[in-house]
Order: C-alpha cells, then sequence, then structure tokens
C-alpha cells in the first residue's frame, strides 16, 4: 500500500533539490504535484483540498533559516501533516479503570470485524489479558460460527447466543442487543477483563444496521468503538466513515486489508474526515497479520 504515492511524492521532492530558495512558482507546483499524487492514491477531494491547502501555506511562509534546505523543509511539512491526518500520536487502547473494557466493533460486512475479533484478543492475552469475544452478529448466517472458530484458533473465550453449530444457511435467531449485554455480564462473572463485542454489518450502509449498532453502544456502555474498513474501499470510505461517525460515533479506526493492493487513499480519508486516529492496522487473514498502527511510521514510510 502506498506505494505508488510514495513514488509520486519521491519524485516531487527530488526536483527541489538543489535548490536555494523556492519561490512561490516552485511551491505552486509542487503542491500540484502532492495534490495529483494524493488524488491518484484514492485520497477524497476535500481532504485533498485540505490537505494541499495547508503544505502551500506552511512552505510559503517557512522560515528560510535553520538548518534544512528547502527541499527538506517541505518533506518535513508534508511529513507532519501526514501524521496529523492519520492521528498523530500512536494511540493506544483505552483500558476501562473498573473491569472489562468493553470494545465494540462496527463497519460494513466483510470488512473484517470477526476476523480483527480474533487478532485482537490474541495479541490482548499475549499482553496477560483474558479477552471474552461476544457474538452478537446475528445477521449473517454463520457469523456466530465463524466467531466460534476464530476464538477456538486464537485461544480465546467465545460468548455466543447458543452453543453449538448453526446451518450455514440460516442467521441465528436472538436479540443482538440482549446477547452483547449477556455477553458483558459473563466476563463480569467470570473475569475476564476485556470483552469484544463483534456487530452485525451490510453491504451497505442502512438503517436498521446502524439502529442495531447503536443501541448496541448504548446497552454496553463501551470504552472503544472501534470501525474496522476495508482499505480497497476507495473513495467510498468517506461516505460510509461518515456514516459510522453519526450512527455509532466511534473512537478510533481499523484499517483492513493493508496487504492488498489498495492505493491508501481510504486510510489517509477516513482519519481525516473523522478525525478520528488510526488505531490498528490488519494485514492479511492470518490472526498474527496485525499490529498497533504508528502514524508517525507511516508518514515517513510514504515519504521515504
Ligand atoms: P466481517 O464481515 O466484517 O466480520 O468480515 P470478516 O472478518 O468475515 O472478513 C471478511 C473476509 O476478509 C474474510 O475472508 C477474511 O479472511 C478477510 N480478511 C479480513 N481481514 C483481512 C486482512 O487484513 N487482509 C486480507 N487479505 N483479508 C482479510
Amino acid at each position: 500500500m502506498f506505494n505508488s504515492l510514495s513514488d509520486r511524492l519521491t519524485a516531487t521532492f527530488k526536483n527541489l533539490r538543489g535548490k536555494g530558495r523556492l519561490s512561490e512558482a516552485d511551491v505552486d507546483a509542487t503542491v500540484r504535484e502532492i495534490r495529483r499524487a494524493l488524488l491518484d492514491a484514492d485520497v477524497a477531494v476535500p481532504v485533498v483540498r485540505d490537505f494541499a491547502a495547508r503544505i502551500r501555506e506552511r512552505a510559503l511562509g517557512a522560515e528560510v533559516s535553520g538548518a534544512l534546505n528547502p527541499s527538506q523543509q517541505i518533506v518535513k511539512i508534508v511529513n507532519e501533516e501526514l501524521q496529523g491526518i492519520l492521528g498523530g500520536e500512536t494511540r493506544r487502547l483505552r483500558l476501562a479503570k473498573n473491569p472489562p473494557t468493553v470494545i465494540m466493533l462496527a463497519g460494513l460486512q466483510g470488512a473484517g470485524k470477526t476476523t480483527l475479533a480474533g487478532k485482537l484478543g490474541k495479541w490482548l492475552k499475549a499482553q496477560g489479558h483474558s479477552p471474552l469475544l461476544v457474538a452478537a452478529d446475528l445477521q449473517r448466517p454463520n457469523a456466530v460460527t465463524q466467531l466460534q472458530v476464530v476464538g477456538q484458533r486464537a485461544g480465546v473465550a467465545v460468548f455466543a447466543p447458543h452453543p453449538g453449530i448453526q446451518s450455514e444457511f440460516e442467521a441465528p435467531t436472538g436479540n443482538p442487543v440482549a446477547v452483547a449485554r449477556d455477553g458483558v455480564a459473563e466476563a463480569r462473572a467470570k473475569l475476564h477483563d476485556v470483552v469484544i463485542v463483534d456487530t452485525a454489518g451490510r453491504l451497505g450502509v442502512d438503517a436498521e444496521m446502524m439502529q442495531q449498532a447503536a443501541d448496541i453502544r448504548a446497552a454496553v456502555n463501551p470504552d472503544e468503538v472501534l470501525f474496522v474498513i476495508d482499505a480497497m474501499i476507495g473513495q467510498d470510505a468517506v461516505n460510509t466513515a461518515k456514516a459510522f461517525e453519526e450512527g455509532v460515533d466511534f473512537t478510533g479506526v481499523v484499517l483492513s486489508k493493508l496487504d492488498g493492493d489498495a492505493r491508501g487513499g481510504a486510510a489517509l480519508s477516513v482519519a481525516s474526515v473523522t478525525g478520528r486516529p488510526v488505531m490498528f492496522a490488519s494485514t492479511g487473514e492470518g490472526l498474527d497479520d496485525f499490529e498497533l498502527f504508528h502514524p508517525d511510521r507511516m508518514a515517513s514510510r510514504i515519504l521515504d
């Protein structure tokens, strides 16, 4: 991901090397190139516009003295702005003072929520926590079974509405809000210190799904609501993210499928339009393909 954006930006900055001073025309030409590179990487148009305007303003106002030459100065500005968009500092999970910490996952169907539940569970377990996965996705046939399988592979306990294997073609019955609430009660009773609530998604945003997610949020009062988004989604990312921001007021973003050939724009767009930090990156189907997201490292990687 970001490879072509990275190449384009590097080439743009190369053109500035050796220049003692940047004219306004130099800055404008550079900003134009940055804008094109971001648009080609699928970053949303309003995000690109704001970003370009900030770079231009800062580049024109940059102090000429200092240890950096003009091209280094622009690289530094772009780096800082990219890092800012991606959430600034690395944002770690907020753990509740009184356990259990409740983490709710939200996002469209296929975004990678169920897989993430397993990854997050395994990762937390390795840090000495005792997580419980809660299967509150009762919409998709097989979702409960899938979470049970993921939990088993991760070595993490799963709370499901009713045990056993469902029919592959039939959605489990039950009330997802009650399941989520019961899951948290179960965690409290069995001394799990983190609860990860998997919720239902649809292929597109719809009112009923969003209401269900909002009801679950209200019922379990989560410490974190993680919005999981497929990095391949491209320009649709902004509308989807805004709908979830309004619907469930998420606290952090998880970018999934970063191992694919996504151009990376979704990542920048979602974080920028919602102002929520990217917290984790999912980089494959395996349970270990998962990492804490570091905005500074990602920004540096883009500009490498
Ligand atoms: P959910 O509907 O949001 O629960 O999504 P799932 O967790 O079921 O994931 C949908 C599909 O995407 C599954 O086939 C997963 O194996 C796959 N998947 C999830 N995360 C990743 C990832 O980071 N990279 C890749 N390549 N595939 C992923």
